[in-house]
């Protein structure tokens, strides 16, 4: 009954009585399903292995083969198997006839008419369950088959198969488009909500904010604006349709707009930002921090321009004002220092060009008399004046006027070498100044000292022009003022010199830099010793000892020479009370000399100070001898001798010192408070040899006659020999001074010279 090759082996009652498959069959399905499975894995896309594919697929032979002996013959397990295959991914299309071919070959001779499991429900998705119980035994009526039957029945379960394939394949398919298709819809939902949340938040930004925003075509029509950008220039007519965004256009563009723009609509940058001016459909001004910004379409080509804007014209106005107070001198509106640096830094940094210039250091001459006069409104009025005239002679913008100081003003000319002529500004300046200023109905004139510096940029530093510019004007004062002097290394270097001295001298009072000598004056009759002279020397820390001619007039110009003048004449009448102190016994005591500058002469408390100093040195008035130059007396009136003249009623001694250098009148001696003519070297100098020129004896005889005839006495200065002395002595000189008989000394030497007359 059995046939191992073509029969169907479809044997009833086979089973055992638990109703299990009998070996025979069973195996046969097993090697059916490894057959199927070696054909269909390697074309299945299934992730299963090959051995679980086959445990996969044994369930299915047991279907196939029990459709195939099943009674009454059905083909729905085979149209289930077709699914179940299509649900293991047996999907490529060779799948289809390959599974076909292996049912083809081997289902009905490894088929028996008895052994068939039942058509249990097949899952949906490949699984590795048993797809059915097997060994359910068929009714008792059961015929078995015949071979031909097998083979017909064989042929409608492959087509069953096929199309339960198809269907279930097609199924898949309309499964997975649907699939896509919801998913796809939904993404364009989402992406709809999305674009429609981002256009809402756009458009929220657009119209609620506070920058100007607007966007535009390449070509620069404006498409649209926010309100904010309408508000900014003046209302949405200004950007009425039509409108081009190169119309709006300031003739003070920032230098570069135009080009940003250029590449910008061109596509060569994406973006740019710079502080644009632009007029507002008023006509005003309007200033704005703008950005534009190239938009691009998804290919990335130019498509618009978007611009945002913020309006900064308040701001701007604020920087300017602040810059403007910053740059310019508030009481005369002139540039004042830091600017005028500034540009004098800018010049001279344009190096390589070496552009010539001119710098004119303008001061005032007098100016301080003005302000302690009048006073300082009176001051101002003045320097508003002035600053208005210097101002006018400011012919191009290559010349600049500032104001640096109180009454100093700094001017700058730049340019081609033809027009860079720092004098002939300073010629415009001080011709400017000329005429007389009205200040409070006055007519004040107004005279002023100009340094000036030329130069070519690159070739001198900044410190470096305006310490030549500054020295060179303190020559020009020093030379009378009311002039201008042209800078030259040689008067810089003397200036300089002189001004570190003057630079220390205010200290040096307080340092006790400064001592006395003093030098005998000595009587001609008998060669004793009266007193001497006080000559003021300054121990300069660097410069060694220093002589009073070297500092003198330093201090005199300076205002130091009355301190200064003050304390050589305490420290004198302290000296000749201790002189006076150590030769109590012989009868006359030492006096001292001392000199006066102009500067104390015309001080207010000159009488009060000498007076002073007297009473607290405890000496008495004619110990002192106050000497004052002939020129300092020249021209002076009564109200100008009246301290002199209450200092001689005092009892205190005035000398003319220097006498003959001036061009006094001789009888202008008799309104003199003096008592002693001080004869100046000049004449004695002829008298130091013998023969002594005959001239200058008769001049000394007749100045000494004179003298005499006055009720003066007559010192000769600058004996340097006996034979000079002699000769003086018999002319009628009262007292000699002078290096035959001393140089200026300490003040001890000349005790120890008064002992030795005495002896
Ligand atoms: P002076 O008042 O005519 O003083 C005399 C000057 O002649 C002194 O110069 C003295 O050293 C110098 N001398 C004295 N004997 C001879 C001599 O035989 N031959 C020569 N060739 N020279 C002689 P010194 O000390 O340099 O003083 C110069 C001037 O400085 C003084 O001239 C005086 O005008 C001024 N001076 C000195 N001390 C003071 C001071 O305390 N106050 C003020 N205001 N001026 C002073
Ligand atoms: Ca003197
Ligand atoms: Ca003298």
């Amino acid at each position: 009954m059995t046939s191992e090759s073509g029969g169907p082996r479809c044997d009833r009652g086979a089973g055992d009585a638990a109703g299990h498959l009998a070996p025979t069959e069973n195996d046969a399905l097993r090697r059916f399903a490894g057959i199927w499975c070696r054909a269909v894995h390697p074309l299945a896309t299934t992730t299963m292995t090959p051995d679980e594919f086959e445990v996969y697929l044994l369930p299915l032979a047991h279907r196939l083969s029990a459709a195939l002996c099943g009674s009454p013959f059905d083909t729905e397990a085979a149209y289930a198997v077709g699914a179940a295959l299509v649900n293991a991914q047996c999907t490529e299309p060779e799948a289809l006839p390959a599974i076909l071919g292996v049912i083809d070959a081997h289902l009905v001779s490894c088929s028996s008419p008895t052994g068939h499991p039942s058509s249990a429900e097949l899952p949906a998705a490949p699984g590795h369950e048993p797809l059915a119980e097997e060994g359910e035994p068929l009714s008792e009526e059961d015929e078995p088959l015949s071979e031909e039957e097998a083979r017909a029945r064989c042929v409608r379960l492959q087509h069953a198969l096929a199309a339960g394939f198809v269907r279930e394949l097609r199924k898949c398919e309309r499964d997975e488009q649907e699939a896509i298709s919801r998913a796809a819809l939904a993404a364009r939902t989402e992406a709809e909500k999305a674009l429609h949340a981002s256009e809402a938040k756009f458009q929220a930004v657009f119209e609620g904010a506070v920058i100007g925003v607007g966007i535009a075509g390449l070509d620069g029509e404006v498409l649209v604006v926010n309100d904010a950008m309408a508000r900014m220039f003046g209302g949405m007519d200004f950007f009425r349709p039509g409108r081009n965004v190169t119309e709006f256009v300031h003739p003070d563009d920032v230098p570069g707009a135009h080009e940003l723009y250029r590449e910008l609509v061109n596509g060569e940058r994406d973006h740019f930002r710079i502080e644009k001016p632009h007029y507002r459909d008023d006509g005003s001004e309007l200033w704005t921090n703008l950005t534009v910004t190239l938009l691009r379409d998804s290919s990335g080509a130019p498509q618009y321009q978007l611009a945002l804007a913020e309006d900064i014209t308040e701001h701007r106005q604020l920087r300017e004002r602040l810059r403007y107070e910053a740059t310019h001198d508030e009481l005369t509106g002139l540039p004042n220092r830091a600017l005028f640096l500034e540009r004098l830094d800018q010049m001279l940094a344009a190096g390589a060009d070496a552009e010539r210039f001119g710098v004119c250091y303008l001061d005032l001459d007098g100016f301080k008399a003005v302000n302690d006069s009048l006073g300082h409104v009176a001051g101002d009025r003045m320097l508003k004046a002035v600053a208005k005239r210097l101002q006018n002679c400011v012919k191009t913008p290559a010349e600049l006027i500032a104001r640096v100081g109180g009454d100093e003003f700094l001017a700058l000319v730049t340019g081609p070498a033809a027009q860079t002529d720092g004098a002939g500004l300073a010629r415009r300046m001080l011709a400017a100044l000329a005429e007389p200023v009205r200040v409070e109905g006055r007519e004040l004139r107004v005279r002023a000292s100009i340094g000036v510096v030329d130069g070519r940029a690159g070739e001198i530093g900044r410190a470096e022009v305006l310490r030549s510019a500054d020295i060179t004007m303190y020559r020009a004062k020093a030379a009378g003022g009311n002039r201008y002097e042209i800078a030259d290394a040689d008067s810089n270097a003397r200036v300089i010199a002189r001004h570190s001295l003057t630079n220390g001298l205010p200290s040096a009072l307080e340092k006790g830099e400064f001592f006395i000598e003093y030098q005998p004056l000595v009587r001609l009759t008998d060669g004793t010793v009266r007193g001497a002279e006080a000559l003021v020397r300054w121990l300069h820390p660097v410069h060694g000892v220093l002589g009073p001619d070297q500092f003198i007039p330093l201090a005199e110009d300076t205002g130091l020479i009355v301190p200064l003048g003050r304390w050589v004449l305490e420290q004198a009448a302290r000296q000749a009370r201790e002189w006076r102190d150590a030769d109590e016994e012989d009868g006359e005591p030492l006096r001292v000399n001392v000199n006066l500058s102009p500067c104390q002469l015309s001080h207010p408390t000159l009488v009060s100070d000498t007076v002073a100093v007297l009473e607290n040195a405890g000496l008495c008035p004619s110990a002192l001898c106050l000497e004052v130059t002939e020129n300092d007396l020249i021209g002076a009136d009564e109200s100008a001798l009246r301290p002199l003249r209450q200092l001689a009623d005092l009892g205190v001694d005035i000398a003319l010192d220097d006498f003959g250098t001036g061009y006094s009148n001789l009888s202008y001696l008799r309104r003199l408070p003096v008592s002693t003519l001080k004869l100046d070297r000049s004449f004695t100098r002829g008298m130091q040899r013998a023969p002594a020129d005959p001239v200058d004896v008769k001049i000394v005889e007749g100045i000494v006659s004179l003298a005499h005839t006055l009720d003066l006495a007559v010192t000769v200065e600058g004996v340097e020999t006996a034979v000079q002395a002699e000769h003086l002595r018999g002319l009628g000189c009262d007292t000699a001074q002078g290096w035959y008989y001393a140089r200026p000394g300490p003040p001890e030497r000349l005790h120890t010279l008064a002992l030795a007359d005495a002896s």
